[in-house]
C-alpha cells in the first residue's frame, strides 16, 4: 500500500484537517498520479457537511484533479510516466450496463464509483479524493490535459467544465440560440465561457448586482439581476435553453417562465432542499425541466479538447491546503472569482 497525506473531514461538523491514509499499489491497468492541483467544488462542501445525506467519514474531498503520472501498470496504454493527467468525479463504473456501453458511465446502472465519498467495486474500500498528494486510478478513468492549458486553471474543467458542457451538447445548443446561465459561480462561469464558444447569445442571471462587470468580461452578452422583478419580467419567453447552477434554495418557476415554447431548463445545481415546480410553469408552452450529472469519460475528453482548441480555462484563485476551511466559508458567501484551486505543493511543505 502507498501511504498518502491529505486533508479530511472526520464528521459533518468538523473542519477539514490533516489526515494520513493508504492507496492501493497500482495494478496492471492502474496509473499513479502525483496530484498538483485540485479544484474546490460546491459539491465538496455539500458532502463534507452531509447536506445530501449518506456521507461517509473520514472523507477526503476533491474531484477536479490534475497531476503528473509517476507510475503505470504494465498494461497501461493511455498515458505514460511524466504525462499530465486529470481525474474527475468518477474513478470506475460497472463498464457493462447499457449506460456504460454508451459512454455514459456517470449514469451507470449499478452506480458509478465516485472519486470520493464512495466505495470501490469491492464494495468495501472507501474512495478518497484529490485534497491529497497522490491518487491511483484505472487508466480508463484518466483524462489527457491539452498542453496549451495552464494545469491549475484547467483543474476545474474536470467537474465544473464537463457538468456545463454536457447539457449544452445533449440539448444541442446552436449558434445564435438564446441561453441563460443562472448563478455565476464555479459552474456558472464555465457555462458562460462554453456556451459563448459554441456561438450562443448568453445571458447571466445573478442574485447580486456585484458580478455585472465580471459577467461581461467572461463573455456574457447580457446580465440580469434576478432580485429585480422588472429586469426579470422583461426576459419572459425569450430563452431556448437555461442552465441553472444555483447551489441554494431559489424559485425555479421564475426561470421556467423565461423559456420560449418547447424551451428547456436544465438543473445542474443541487440544493439541499426540494424545489417547487408549478404545473403551469410547464404546461401551457410545453416547456421541459430536466437534470444533468457531470458527463461520461469520452465526453469529458471531448470537452477538454474543445477547451484546448478554444483556450478555455477557469478563472481561479490558487490557495494552499491550509486555507481550505476559509475557502469553504468564502464559497458560501459567494466570495470566489470563480473557482478556488488547491496547490498541493502546500501539503508537501
Ligand atoms: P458556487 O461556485 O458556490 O456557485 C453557486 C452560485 O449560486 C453562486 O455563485 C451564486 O451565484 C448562486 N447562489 C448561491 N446562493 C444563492 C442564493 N441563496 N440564491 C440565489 N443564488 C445563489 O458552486 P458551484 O461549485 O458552481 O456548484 C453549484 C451547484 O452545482 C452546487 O449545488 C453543486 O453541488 C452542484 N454541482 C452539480 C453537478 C452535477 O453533476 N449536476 C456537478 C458539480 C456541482 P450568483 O451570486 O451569481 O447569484
Ligand atoms: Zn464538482
Ligand atoms: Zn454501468
Amino acid at each position: 500500500m502507498i501511504p498518502v497525506r491529505g486533508y479530511a473531514a472526520q464528521d459533518a461538523k468538523s473542519p477539514l484537517a490533516p489526515f494520513q491514509f493508504e492507496r492501493r499499489e497500482p495494478g496492471p491497468s492502474d496509473v499513479q498520479i502525483e496530484i498538483l492541483y485540485c479544484g474546490v467544488c460546491h459539491s465538496d462542501l455539500h458532502q463534507v457537511r452531509d447536506e445530501w445525506g449518506g456521507s461517509r467519514f473520514p472523507m477526503v474531498p476533491g474531484h477536479e484533479i490534475i497531476g503528473r503520472v509517476v507510475r503505470v501498470g504494465d498494461q497501461v496504454k493511455k498515458v505514460k510516466v511524466g504525462d499530465m493527467a486529470g481525474v474527475g468525479c468518477m474513478v470506475d463504473s460497472c463498464r457493462t450496463c447499457p449506460s456504460c456501453q454508451e459512454g455514459l458511465e456517470q449514469y451507470c446502472e449499478k452506480g458509478n464509483v465516485q472519486t470520493y465519498n464512495g466505495k470501490e467495486k469491492d464494495g468495501q474500500t472507501a474512495t478518497q479524493g484529490g485534497y491529497s498528494e497522490a491518487i491511483v486510478v484505472d487508466e480508463a478513468f484518466t483524462l489527457k490535459i491539452p498542453e496549451n492549458l495552464d494545469p491549475a486553471a484547467a483543474a476545474p474543467l474536470l467537474c465544473a467544465g464537463i457538468t456545463t458542457y454536457s447539457p449544452l451538447r445533449h440539448w444541442k445548443v446552436q449558434p445564435g440560440q438564446r441561453v441563460g446561465v443562472v448563478g455565476l459561480g464555479g459552474l456558472g462561469h464555465m457555462g458562460v465561457k462554453l456556451a459563448k464558444a459554441m456561438g450562443a447569445h448568453v445571458t447571466v442571471f445573478s442574485h447580486t448586482d456585484s458580478k455585472k462587470q465580471d459577467a461581461t468580461r467572461l463573455g456574457a452578452d447580457a446580465v440580469v439581476v434576478s432580485s429585480n422583478k422588472e429586469e426579470m419580467a422583461a426576459q419572459t419567453g425569450g430563452f431556448d435553453f437555461i442552465l441553472d447552477t444555483v447551489s441554494a434554495q431559489h424559485d425555479i418557476n421564475a426561470y421556467l417562465r423565461l423559456l420560449r415554447r418547447d424551451g428547456h431548463l436544465v438543473l445542474v445545481g443541487a440544493p439541499e432542499k426540494p424545489l417547487d415546480v408549478r404545473p403551469f410553469s410547464l404546461i401551457p408552452t410545453r416547456r421541459s425541466f430536466s437534470g444533468s450529472m457531470i458527463g461520461g469519460i469520452q465526453e469529458t475528453q471531448e470537452m477538454l479538447d474543445f477547451c484546448g482548441k478554444h483556450n478555455i480555462v477557469s478563472d481561479i484563485e490558487l490557495i494552499s491546503i491550509q486555507q481550505v476551511n476559509d475557502a469553504y466559508e468564502r464559497l458560501l458567501k459567494g466570495d470566489v472569482k470563480y473557482r478556488f484551486v488547491i496547490d498541493l505543493a502546500s501539503l508537501r511543505k
